[in-house]
């Protein structure tokens, strides 16, 4: 046995330096080449120039970092003010409110022609790339090709990759100069290539669809973005409000839409006193960080925010510098003492403590999601806390101790 072992060893150690000679990365490389063939043939097929294929095409290479930032998971959740002061800073309210009256002239244009105010255009151009001083240090087409080229998500990136070949094509930018973030995101407002497919435009006239330079262009391709995903003028995005004791939680839902009088009859109220204006048929209650954290009563607009981005922390900081930006002032909600974020550990063991009684969390992968959002509910209806589906280091005490 031992005699036919050593005969076969040199084989093994043979197969295995082969192994080693033969890196993964050797192979994805050749791979990726081939891949690649096949992308420049389907864009000729969908009409991109050679020429254009030729420039845009050439030396490329996956990115690494591109990889390394698509696979990396944030260690801990944010909190609603931890995420908001990050965002809505002294020194961003004041050089947007600067950035609103150099831009005024311009910005009322805008507004007249698609019915955005010019405060949100700002506003979102301050969270996306803070007036446009990171737009992201990634080549645009090396990095779709680098997310395309990985399974994970293929299909989206591919598709956003032919867009991107298209936008090159039509001469709004150079390969060069076609930059944005390590997931395609390009210029000042971070369009993805689709978006800027169906709604960027030349606003300055010079024929070209300029997001990365031109002032006209990144405003009124927003605009448009945003006019076009249902924006409705003159109407807030929504308010701090203060909810009438009793509140049945589970009404704040962004899936329970009433009409701004309905609420008005239940007894919510602006947390500033204020009436509570206009007219919406889909007003929300959202309490993003908890019963014991502020309450907003969210509009249309707040929808459309989301169109933009879907993250409703995302919704409340635009709608929230918008309004600082002009005459309002900061949230009036309190603090919590303590405002400690989760860790992706905590948020693993909420969603198996969860699974282990019973209740539906979904995969237990550290995230947050409306799954396990549901989860916490039925937990909370079953014991009797208050019902608003928001994770906490304290439901963990509390569906432990349950055990
Ligand atoms: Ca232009």
């Amino acid at each position: 046995m031992f005699k036919r072992f050593c005969l076969l060893f040199p084989l093994f150690l043979f197969i295995a330096l082969s192994f080693v000679a033969s890196s993964p990365r050797a192979d994805s490389t050749e791979d990726f080449t081939v891949w690649l063939q096949g992308v420049r043939s389907e864009a000729m097929t969908r009409g991109i120039r050679k020429s254009t294929l030729d420039a845009a095409l050439k030396d490329l290479a996956p990115i690494e970092r591109v990889l390394e930032l698509d696979s990396k998971q944030p260690e801990f959740t944010q909190t609603f003010w931890s995420y908001l002061d990050k965002r809505v800073t002294d020194t961003r309210i004041e050089r947007g409110r600067r950035l609103l009256r150099e831009n005024a002239t311009l910005l009322h244009d805008i507004e007249q022609r698609y019915g955005v105010e010019g405060r949100y255009l700002v506003s979102f151009w301050g969270l996306e790339t803070n007036f446009g001083d990171y737009t992201g240090g990634f080549p645009v087409i090396g990095a779709l090709a680098t997310l395309a080229h990985n399974p994970r998500r293929a299909d989206f990136f591919r598709s956003q990759l032919f867009d991107a070949l298209k936008i090159l094509d039509e001469g709004h930018i150079s390969p060069e100069a076609m930059m944005g973030s390590w997931a395609g995101a390009m210029g000042q407002p971070q369009f993805m290539p689709s978006t800027f497919a169906h709604y960027a435009v030349d606003f300055d006239g010079d024929g070209r669809r300029d997001i990365w330079n031109s002032l006209p262009d990144i405003f009124a391709s927003a605009a448009n973005y945003l006019s076009k995903s249902g924006w409705q003028p003159n109407q807030p995005w929504g308010e701090e409000v203060t909810l009438p004791l009793g509140f049945d939680l589970e009404q704040a839902d962004l899936s329970f839409r009433k009409s701004i009088d309905w609420w008005r009859q239940a007894g919510v109220r602006r947390s500033d006193g204020a009436p509570l204006a206009g007219d919406d048929a889909t007003a929300s209650i959202l309490l993003p960080a908890g019963w014991q954290g502020p309450a907003f009563l969210v509009r249309r607009n707040f929808r459309t925010i989301l169109i933009w981005n879907r993250s409703n922390l995302y919704a409340v900081a635009v709608g929230h510098l918008a309004d600082r930006l002009v005459d309002g002032g900061p949230f009036l909600a309190r603090r919590p003492a303590n405002d400690l974020p989760m860790s992706r550990t905590q948020v693993e063991s909420l969603q198996q403590l969860l699974a282990d009684r019973g209740f539906a969390p979904g995969p237990v992968d550290g995230v947050i999601g409306s799954q396990t959002r549901q989860a916490i509910k039925d937990f909370q209806r079953q014991a009797g806390l208050p019902i608003d589906g928001h994770p906490s280091p304290e439901l963990i005490e509390q569906i432990g101790a349950g055990r």
